[in-house]
């Protein structure tokens, strides 16, 4: 009988949910949810010095961000080191492990001397058949596992295809510290085992992982999870991902203002495609995911791809939506308490009627804000550099002029304001872009914004007939 898929993530949280993680995360949640099955939540938390509460949080609300579900309660690995001891203690008893009471000096010696002999073995295996009884006082023995000295150790990749070591070139790996604390290789493995795992995919920065973790399987007589190592994300330029290049934790996406669904879709396109199709519903993903289709090189992040459909998200969002979101937003950025200080029933009420113009220009959230700022602004308006040089004693003039114009303007609509302003333009005997632009900057104190006629509407006879008054002559 086939075992229902179960796959899991397993980050380490020694830090922020960082994008090749949740690339990682997103693809075993694809491939469980594609299959029926389960993605579990595994916290690595086992390095006491470097894990911290507020990383697991910043993964646990990463992983949320994103949309990405894990099933049952998250497993703590700390938390398990009894069972981790057990298994150890276990393969002790079958002779399939044994004691090593090298001390860290004589191990030092073993190390240097293996590398001056270009051997990559570090352990010489003295006590591997050694008797206990010749065991020195005062030294907490370590337990390794016996691997076999001969023949190979193989990994049937789904995406990297067969990889073979040499198990002669493999050390009998130390499966308890001398403390009696796990290390990390056994909790691996019994943690995979105890939670039925059936398809472990992760960074190929795991592929040498996967060789020694398969010899615990195999010394357990466990059946070995199918694995899959993703190549990882390099820049864009085929070095190393930086943090200039993007390799930046989810938590800063969310705040440069990227939409959860345009990262999840760029990060599934990140070293896994489907024909040449880019834009993929949740469900077209999950349905259309395959290990098969990983590709086995590097992919390249791309900031210019993932902006350009954010704003293909942001376009094809509903505005109530985007009202939502924007709002959201303000609680990640410095910025943001000021802004949301603005945030009344009319001001929201603004922000959704200009929305159909405003998403039509912003790749990211943060731009869309930016341009909406003219709705959420307090009189009298902070008036930017370029927009200052408009303003002159004859545009402060005609400011005034047009102001009058448009007082009479009723009922006040884009439509109704647009006529008031041509006819003036025409009377003025002004092209209509000599008026709109100081109409523009009293108004928004910018030089850009959008449709200057949606301005007025979203605005509101009030509020524009006093942001005029302020910088009429
Ligand atoms: N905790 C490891 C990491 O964060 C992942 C281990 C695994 O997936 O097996 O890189």
């Amino acid at each position: 009988m086939t075992r229902p898929v179960v796959t899991r993530f397993a980050p380490s949280p020694t830090g922020f949910l960082h994008i090749g993680g949740g690339r990682t995360a997103l693809f075993n949640w694809l491939y469980a949810r594609k299959h029926g099955g389960k993605m579990l939540l595994r916290i690595e938390d086992t390095d006491r010095q470097r894990s911290t509460q507020p990383a697991i949080e910043a993964i646990l609300d990463g992983l949320k961000w994103l949309g990405i579900e894990w099933d049952g309660d998250t497993v703590y690995q700390f938390a398990r080191a009894a069972r981790h001891r057990e298994v150890a203690e276990q393969l002790l008893a079958a002779g399939k492990a044994y004691y090593c009471y090298a001390t860290a000096e004589e191990l030092a010696a073993m190390r240097d001397k293996a590398r001056a002999e270009g051997r990559s073995k570090l352990y010489d295996g003295s006590w591997r058949d050694r008797d206990p009884a010749e065991a020195p006082e005062g030294v907490k023995p370590t337990i390794r596992l016996k691997a076999p000295l001969t023949g190979e150790t193989v990994i049937e990749d789904q995406v990297q295809g067969r990889v073979a070591w040499q198990n002669e070139n493999l050390d009998d790996l130390v499966l308890l510290r001398g403390d009696g604390t796990p290390t990390y290789m056994l909790a691996v493995v019994v943690d995979d085992h105890d939670m039925e795992v059936t398809h472990v995919i992760r960074g190929d920065d795991h592929l040498i992982n996967a060789a020694r973790q398969k010899q615990i399987y195999d010394a357990m007589g466990w059946e070995l999870p199918v694995m899959a190592h993703i190549p990882l994300i390099h820049g864009p330029d085929g070095s190393k991902l930086s943090k200039r290049h993007g390799a930046l934790g989810v938590d800063a996406y969310r705040a440069m203002g990227y939409l959860p669904a345009a990262l999840r879709n760029y990060l599934v396109r990140l070293g896994w495609s489907h024909g040449d199709q880019e834009i993929f519903t949740t469900q077209e993903m999950i349905d259309a995911f395959d290990l098969q289709s990983i590709g086995r090189s590097a992919a390249r992040f791309d900031f210019a791809k993932l902006e350009s459909l954010n704003g293909h998200y942001i376009r094809h969002s509903d505005d109530q939506s985007l009202v939502t979101q924007l709002e959201d937003l303000l609680h990640y950025i410095p910025q943001g308490p000021a802004i949301a200080a603005r945030l009344t029933d009319t001001t929201r009420a603004q922000l959704l009627q200009a929305m159909p113009g405003l998403k039509e220009r912003a790749k990211t959230l943060l731009e869309l804000l930016d341009n909406a700022g003219f709705i959420l602004a307090e009189r009298p308006l902070a008036i930017d550099a370029k927009a200052q040089a408009v303003l002159t004693p004859e545009t402060r003039a005609l400011i005034g002029r047009l102001r009058a114009a448009l007082e009479n303007v009723s009922p006040w609509t884009a439509a109704t304001a647009e006529a008031a302003m041509r006819a003036f333009a025409e009377e003025a005997g002004l092209k209509l872009g000599a008026v709109a632009q100081p109409l523009r900057v009293a108004l928004t104190g910018r030089t850009t914004s959008p449709g200057i006629f949606d301005v007025l509407a979203v605005l509101g006879r009030d509020e524009c007939l006093s942001r005029l008054a302020d910088q009429a002559a």
